[in-house]
């Protein structure tokens, strides 16, 4: 069966071909799609539904959409569905990271998560996989790797950043990683 993973990111679809072998997943350049399709939701699990409707309705096609946010305790859930353009609209990651540690600067606690949601439009039904990883945000960049808030975030249980670790690491832990194994184990009970 085709399947569309509505993403651009070409690792991100190398990345779950590797894993769902029964399935042939193709991206949004793959079928035609080069429009930004817009984010209009308030929450996660909104805009990853958005994205996923627009896709399967225009293309006719099955399709998921992930949609991923960082979850800061003390700041009632900010930055969350608004991640990436934190610090306006330009998705600058730097300010991003600057303005969240000077919301933070007169707070101890520093509990924060990522959470991604997958929405799956499969034969006119949709369902919805969430992925949680627990960790705190340190006061200063620590790592090279990664993306995002990587340098960071320190996932509970560990003592490196997300982005001192190896790929293959931080993706057996991640929230995005969690979230594909749940699809992955919904998607292989229909092969
Ligand atoms: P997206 O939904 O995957 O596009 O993620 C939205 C935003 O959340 C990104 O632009 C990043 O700022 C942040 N983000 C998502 N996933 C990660 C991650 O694994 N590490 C660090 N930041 C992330």
């Amino acid at each position: 069966m085709k399947i569309c993973f509505a993403t651009h990111n070409e690792n991100k679809l190398k990345e779950i071909n590797q894993i769902l072998r029964d399935f042939e997943i193709v991206g949004l350049n793959d079928i035609g799609c080069t429009e930004e399709i817009p984010e209009t939701g308030s929450t996660l699990d909104e805009n990853s539904k958005i994205k996923a409707d627009f896709v399967a309705e225009k293309y006719n096609i099955p399709c998921f959409a992930d949609d991923t946010g960082l979850e800061v305790e003390v700041l009632n859930g900010e930055p969350g569905v608004y991640s990436a353009r934190y610090a306006g609209g330009e998705r600058d990651n730097q300010a991003n990271i600057n303005l969240l540690l000077k919301n933070l600067e007169t707070h101890s606690n520093r509990s924060a998560r990522f959470r991604t949601v997958i929405t799956l439009i499969l034969n006119g039904d949709s369902h919805q996989f969430e992925g949680i990883i627990n960790g705190r945000i340190i006061e200063e960049f620590r790592g090279e790797g990664g993306f995002g808030y990587d340098p960071i975030f320190i996932p509970d249980g560990h003592e490196q950043t997300f982005a001192e670790m190896s790929a293959e690491v931080k993706n057996s832990i991640s929230h995005r990683g969690r979230a594909v194994a749940k699809l992955v184990k919904y998607l292989e009970n229909k092969a």
